[in-house]
């Protein structure tokens, strides 16, 4: 290490001046991505930001991270907000301090390798708005990924930052793969390219101090360019990881402001500052202007998104990380998917499953996309494997990572696995070595002929490309073709009033219950419907007796919406004279409701056509059906393409015949068990 980052202790001056240290700690605020996207699933809204915008820009941080990672998916996808014109809007704020953002390499913000025409020019525009740093990573650590958006970073004029994804196979840093080796051999692969700066991702809140100190120490003397530790408070490790890498000699850390820091986000920005005070890397910020951005976030920001913190639990870390090493991104996700699954109590069955599937697939860094495709194929093990076949059902993902599509593992595929999976795989049944980019065949053109019409410019165009399902739905509802749904709406400091009255009233013993009626025993004649009220979901059990149906029971059931924190229970006036409130289900191309029938039940298809049914395993998007009316299709045989937890799922025909009906249109969301497709 070179002495000038030593750690040394100055004088500590009480007189009120503190005088500007030899060489302060360089830090990198990310509150405005990584914050958010660790604490609320990426819902922060621009708006929420621009308060403190100006604030921020006074701190002296070395940079602010505002965009990549998941912030451009979530913002088209949910937020009804223009990704691009975040950017724009924060440099009108943000004048001084450099803009940063995280880039998956090749896969850009999405989660597959892009083709070089659609990452030149989204690394373009990305530059052009206003992005200074590029901090990029490859899910497999293979830098060959990162040419093409190197070259194009360098030629707008801005810095890359090369990121080593760390990841483990034991409890701390050592092993057959990720050992000291192997991270000296990266950073000297980093260095080589000739990157501005290396900063070590550790996503997970895995890297233990003493294991920080060793690596960040053996780094700085590896390599001369600096070194940049992101570490996630998962774990509750990383504030004193963050120390022990001062004391090895790190020049930038990645911090967030109070609000938006510790569980799996990151150490906040406060304790840092007052712990280097007296020190040669005294960071000189000013803890009072720190304070007060801090304040304005925890009274007029906050609250608004306070709903979307798992409050199930009092402990701010997870010690599960610690046990099995899942990071919580992907815990929650595996739990929600199980969940929407009906299959929650196979979770222990997942965790068993997880580390034989990153094994098989060449153990991977358990980064986005790397850590979804692995968790994906480990659900799908366990919940449709048998006795007789082994990963019975393969992601897309998984066979475009067997052919070598996202790049080289860490440590060869299993064999047996990789062969299955390449059986009849588009691209042929032999794996490449090559740089992925190299086989994937332009896109931007074709993209641009998809949204002709829709699209104004060339960044429009790029959010279909990265999203052709979702990117278009959002192209919609900025052009005003089709109406934004109401979910997608901010929530307001009024509505949080609103609900914390409620909740003041419920806490006084002032909410009036109503009383309930017993119910009438359920007969033989009772029939179940599907009822949808905007965004709420009931399924409803009617029975006719003595000539009029009657409403027997009412049960809310488990909504694709967010849920509000507080559930107001709707009372029970679901009655057939009021009609209009009700949206009968399901296919969006039924005709419409005819007067006499008031409430449709859901999944007519099933009756609609003899044959064998293709039913969704899973809820999720429609990408494409295969195969259309009529068509003929063997067993196993692809049908359609269903997207569920962001990976592809290719279903197979469960019988071979004719294609006699098709139930949905490409885009469609369906839920378990819907009839996608019946062959006969
Ligand atoms: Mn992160």
């Amino acid at each position: 290490m070179s002495d000038h980052n030593q750690v040394k202790i100055t004088k500590m001056d009480f007189s009120g001046k503190r005088p500007k240290s030899e060489n302060p700690l360089k830090v990198q605020d990310l509150t405005f991505r990584d914050g958010h996207q660790s604490l609320f699933a990426t819902r922060g809204r621009t708006e929420d930001m621009i308060p403190i915008a100006e604030m921020m820009d006074e701190v002296g941080f070395w940079a602010l991270e505002t965009w990549g990672g998941a912030t451009f998916d979530a913002m088209h996808r949910f937020l009804n907000e223009d990704p691009w014109e975040r950017i724009r809007t924060l440099k009108r704020y943000i004048k001084k301090t450099r803009f940063s953002m995280l880039l998956r390499g090749q896969n850009l913000v999405g989660y597959r390798n892009y083709a070089d025409d659609v990452a030149k020019a989204f690394v373009e525009r990305a530059a052009h708005n206003g992005i200074d740093i590029f901090r990029t990573f490859d899910a497999l650590n293979d830098y060959r990924n990162f040419e093409t958006v190197f070259s194009v970073i360098k030629e707008c004029g801005k810095h890359f930052q090369g990121c080593i994804c760390y990841s483990l196979t034991e409890k701390r840093m050592g092993g057959e793969v990720y050992n000291l080796e192997y991270y000296v051999k990266k950073a000297n692969e980093l260095e080589a390219m000739e990157a501005n700066s290396i900063c070590i991702k550790d996503m997970a809140g895995l890297m233990a101090p003493y294991d920080a100190y060793v690596l960040v120490k053996a780094l700085k003397e590896a390599v001369s360019i600096p070194i940049h530790l992101h570490s996630h408070f998962t774990s509750g490790m990383s504030s004193m990881t963050h120390l022990k890498a001062v004391e090895a000699g790190v020049d930038i850390l990645g911090t967030c402001m109070s609000p938006y820091g510790f569980r799996s986000s990151h150490p906040a920005i406060g304790p840092l500052v007052v712990t280097l005070m007296g020190t040669n890397r005294d960071t000189c910020f000013d803890i009072k202007l720190l304070s007060s951005i801090n304040e304005i976030l925890e009274k007029g920001i906050l609250p608004k998104y306070r709903y979307l913190l798992d409050d199930t639990k009092v402990s701010i870390i997870d010690t599960n990380v610690l046990v099995h090493q899942i990071p919580g991104g992907m815990l929650s996700n595996l739990v929600n998917q199980l969940r929407e699954m009906d299959a929650l109590d196979k979770l222990d069955k997942v965790y068993a499953e997880l580390p034989k599937v990153r094994k098989d697939l060449g153990q991977v860094p358990l980064v986005t996309p790397m850590s979804q495709i692995v968790a994906t194929q480990a659900i799908n093990n366990v919940l449709f494997d048998d006795e007789k076949e082994h990963y019975k059902m393969i992601t897309v993902q998984v066979k475009d990572l067997c052919y070598g599509l996202y790049g080289k593992t860490p440590v060869p595929i299993n064999p047996k696995i990789q062969k299955k999976a390449l059986k009849d795989y588009s691209r042929g049944e032999k794996p490449i070595t090559c740089k992925p980019a190299e086989v994937i065949e332009p896109e931007l053109d074709k993209a641009k002929e998809d949204v002709k019409g829709l699209a104004v410019d060339l960044e429009d165009v790029l959010i279909y490309a990265l999203y052709p399902v979702t990117g278009k739905r959002f192209l919609k509802w900025k052009y005003g073709k089709e109406e934004p749904p109401k979910e997608a709406r901010p929530r307001t400091m009024e509505d949080v009033k609103t609900e914390q009255e409620l909740i003041a009233k419920a806490r006084a013993g002032k909410l009036v219950e109503k009383k309930e009626k017993a119910a009438p025993a359920k007969g033989e004649n009772l029939r179940t419907f599907n009822v949808f009220v905007d965004d709420e979901y009931f399924e409803v059990g009617v029975e006719e007796i003595g000539g009029s149906p009657i409403v027997n029971y009412i049960r809310q059931t488990q909504s694709h919406m967010p849920q509000s924190p507080v559930t107001v229970v709707p009372s029970v006036h679901v009655l057939p004279e009021a009609p209009k409130a009700l949206e009968a289900t399901p296919s969006s191309d039924s005709p419409a409701i005819p007067a006499k029938s008031t409430i449709t039940a859901s999944k007519k298809a099933e009756s609609d056509t003899e044959g064998t049914q293709l039913k969704a395993p899973m809820p999720g998007i429609i990408v494409s059906y295969k195969k259309q009316v009529g068509d003929s299709v063997n067993p196993g045989e692809t049908v359609v393409i269903l997207e569920a937890m962001k990976m592809e799922n290719a279903l197979p025909a469960p019988a071979g015949g004719t294609i006699k009906s098709i139930n949905f249109a490409n885009g469609d969301s369906v839920a378990r068990n819907d009839v996608l497709c019946v062959i006969g």
